[in-house]
């Protein structure tokens, strides 16, 4: 599904000298390198602060922790998404409100919002799925109606963009409260390990943030609130100072593979193609297809006969996890979810993808749609 070993190849000079550095400044917490990839993020995203911490899940759970909410408050999250989401609001006590998502874009519904905030509703974490911003502008006035908050969860999406009615536009984290974003190694920007950031344009919570992923302190030993242990490494920081120049290209070379999918498969007859808005172009974090007549199964098996790996992302929706059946009520159901889960499979894409690579998924995928459109025998013997 991703090539890490060439992309870093292709680093690998710097990268040995940035670790050798850390190695020999031995200062592997809180190292100047954290700081300086925080400004250096900050400045690409054109926003206030950003804080690093241990990883995405554990920015969302900080992120929660920063806006004060009390246990039983109503947090909005979509059904379609990474447990991640939902799982570090019912850790801190805290109700996850599942609703659905738009078919075309896999990002949650607004209508879904509206129907399920109650009184006890406090904030909204929309998710930027698969590499494609949420439709913040209506989503922001919404939250602002209610007086809500809006934690962004951008794991799969940073250096992704939304485009406002007035023509402006930020980046994908920047527009709600508060940000949260992912540096696994298959996101848009990955570390060596597992890494993290929040970012915010509010200095009270970048304040209060910082404090929290350090143990509640401000000064060493002087704990002011109730926060946990959660930074980002000095040798992922120093490690992600190298990458972090080379996002645009890294976000290039998604787009012309996604774009490539798009192109050769305009015709696909089983299913549909991601949709790529004028408001927020996706960066193809993943390239999702959406298969028809349960024949997602058939295809992905065709693939993997072929050694071409493919994915469910996600196969079961949030409220049909059995650690999340106490949240919704027996027979709780949400349509788009449900048939997302039934339908969706994500292709390989990846920085280093190569044309011999890409042509190859591609006439696999053409030949199965070509044979499973012949008549049944004829296609069996063909498949056989
Ligand atoms: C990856 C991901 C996370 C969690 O990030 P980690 O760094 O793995 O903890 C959260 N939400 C979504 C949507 C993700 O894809």
């Amino acid at each position: 599904m991703v090539n890490l070993l060439t992309q870093h190849q292709k680093l690998d000079k710097e990268l040995q000298v940035a670790i050798r550095q850390v190695i020999d400044s031995s200062s592997f917490i809180k190292g100047k390198e954290v700081a300086q990839f925080e400004h250096a993020l900050a400045a690409y995203m054109q926003v206030g602060h950003v804080i690093g911490c241990a990883n995405g899940t554990d920015a969302l759970q900080i992120a929660l922790m920063a806006l004060g909410l009390q246990p039983d408050d109503e947090v909005i999250v979509p059904a379609f998404t990474y447990v991640a989401t939902a799982e570090v609001i019912a850790l801190l006590g805290l109700v996850p409100v599942m609703v659905d998502v738009e078919e075309s874009t896999f990002n949650i519904s607004l209508q879904g919002i509206e129907n399920a905030i109650t009184s006890r509703t406090k904030a909204i974490i929309p998710v930027h799925l698969f590499g494609q911003c949420s439709d913040m502008e209506p989503l922001m006035q919404l939250a602002e109606a209610h007086n809500l908050w809006v934690i962004e969860d951008n794991a799969q999406s940073l250096g992704a963009s939304f485009t406002y009615q007035d023509g402006s536009s930020k980046m994908a984290g920047t527009i709600g409260h508060i940000g949260c974003t992912s540096f696994f190694p298959t996101k848009n920007l990955g570390c060596m390990g597992d890494g993290g950031a929040l970012m915010t344009n509010d200095p009270a919570l970048a304040e209060k943030i910082r404090m929290i992923a350090n143990h509640g302190q401000r000064k060493k030993y002087y704990h002011e609130v109730v926060g946990c242990n959660s930074r980002l490494d000095t040798l992922q920081a120093a490690i992600l100072n190298v990458k972090l120049p080379h996002l645009g290209e890294y976000l290039d070379a998604r787009k012309t593979v996604g774009d490539s999918y798009q192109k050769a498969l305009e015709q696909f007859k089983f299913g549909s193609l991601p949709v790529s808005l004028p408001v927020s172009p996706p960066t193809y974090n993943q390239f999702t297809l959406k298969i028809k007549d349960g024949r997602r199964d058939q295809l992905q098996e065709y693939l993997a006969k072929h050694g071409i790996p493919s994915m469910i992302y996600y196969p079961l929706p949030l409220y049909k996890q059995e650690a999340f059946r106490k949240y919704v009520p027996e027979g709780f159901s949400l349509p788009v979810t449900e048939k997302l889960c039934q339908s969706v499979l994500s292709l390989p894409i990846h920085t280093e993808m190569n044309e011999v690579e890409l042509t190859f998924i591609i006439d696999t995928i053409l030949q199965f749609t070509n044979k499973n459109s012949l008549p049944s025998a004829l296609a069996d013997e063909k498949l056989g």
